[in-house]
């Protein structure tokens, strides 16, 4: 498996997986369209020998590029203020990016990972989650053209495997987090940090009792490079991510620590179907693959303020980041 295909290769998550596949001696094409990922994330990729960017958009076909041995497909927007801003075109790009990659991994007798994700779950009845739960999820609400797109994708993922014998897998990815998110995406990490560097009041969406669990991005990546690797089938979905479960409330009075300012909290509406308990029963990894998380809350977000931090000083200076 040495010529790998990173869709969305550019983004946040998608970065860290080209840096893990490239330490690992791996050649890397990046695929991207820059919708929600941005050079800077990969710039120092770009010089290397077994690194190679290309723009592509995987709503259309990808029969263009050349032999591929391996397919990790993440190119999706993932924060609910991108997947929202529209919908349409994030179903469109669950559905016939999906279709696109498995069409190129069949082509070529590629095996193809889909960075599926939590919220396949819904806002879940069943806690922590476990990947025979099916979920609870509203088709028709804001959250829906993410949520049902990542299923149709599953779906689909699935099909091609009983049809056509493509070699697949699913990664069902829980809330990860680190440096290279987008300041202005809207996740609640970003949000946090950015604000109380910022001395911003500190906006908790309803009344801060929804829990989430957050995974260091390093961590994830090398979960989804074990899963790739596992030897054998495993086209059953594998959920990753960090059991360690907490309130968005500890969430901010921990990041109100790191940044080591006074901020006020700010509360708003809960926005609508917005899941009120999230954890990850992680079991079936660690148990296949070997893999668990290894960065604690703390550590990771003291290392994300440190790139927040530097990344706000140098906009202010207008330097690059
Ligand atoms: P991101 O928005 O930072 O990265 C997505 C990347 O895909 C971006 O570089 C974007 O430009 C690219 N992209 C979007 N549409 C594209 C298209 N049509 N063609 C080509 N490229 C396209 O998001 P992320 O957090 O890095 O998430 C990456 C993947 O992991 C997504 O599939 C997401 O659903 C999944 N995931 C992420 C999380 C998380 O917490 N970060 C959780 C669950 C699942
Ligand atoms: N959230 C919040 N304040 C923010 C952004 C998000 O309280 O500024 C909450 C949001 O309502 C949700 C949780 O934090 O309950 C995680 O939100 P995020 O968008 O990061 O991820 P997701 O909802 O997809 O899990």
């Amino acid at each position: 498996m040495n010529r790998i295909l990173v869709t969305g290769g550019a983004g946040f998550v998608g970065s860290f997986l080209c840096d893990a596949l490239i330490s690992r001696g791996a050649s890397v094409v990046c695929l991207d369209n820059f919708h929600t990922g941005c050079h800077e994330n990969i710039a120092h990729l770009l010089g290397h020998p077994r690194f190679r960017l290309v723009s592509g958009d995987v709503e259309r076909p990808l029969d263009w590029l050349g032999q591929i041995d391996c397919i990790y497909h993440l190119a999706c927007p993932a924060s609910p203020r991108h997947y929202q801003a529209d919908p349409v075109r994030t179903m469109r790009t669950c559905v016939l990016g999906a279709i696109n990659a498995l069409d190129l991994a069949r082509r070529h007798g590629a095996r193809i990972l889909l960075a599926s994700t939590s919220e396949i779950y819904g806002n879940p009845l069943c806690h922590p989650q476990r990947e025979d739960y099916l979920g609870n999820v509203n088709c028709f609400g804001p959250r829906a053209c993410y949520d049902e797109g990542k299923r149709a994708a599953e779906t689909l993922f699935h099909d091609y495997h009983r049809m056509y014998g493509v070699d697949i897998r699913v990664a069902r990815i829980f809330n990860t987090y680190g440096p290279r998110m987008a300041e202005d995406d809207g996740r609640v990490v970003s949000n946090f940090i950015v604000q109380a560097l910022r001395g911003q009041p500190i906006t908790i969406y309803g009344d801060g009792l929804q829990t989430r669990c957050f995974c260091f991005a390093t961590d994830l990546a090398e979960g989804l490079v074990r899963l790739m690797m596992h030897p054998g089938e495993l086209p059953q979905p594998v959920n990753l991510g960090n059991p360690a479960e907490f309130t968005m409330r500890e969430l901010a009075q921990k990041i109100i620590r790191i940044v080591g300012r006074d901020a006020i909290i700010d509360f708003h509406d809960l926005p609508q179907d917005d899941p009120t308990r999230r954890r990850p029963d992680i079991t079936l990894a660690q148990e296949t693959l070997g893999w668990q998380p290894q960065v604690a809350l703390e550590d990771g977000l003291t290392r994300t303020a440190a790139y927040f931090s530097a990344a706000l000083a140098a906009q202010e200076l207008h330097l690059p980041i």
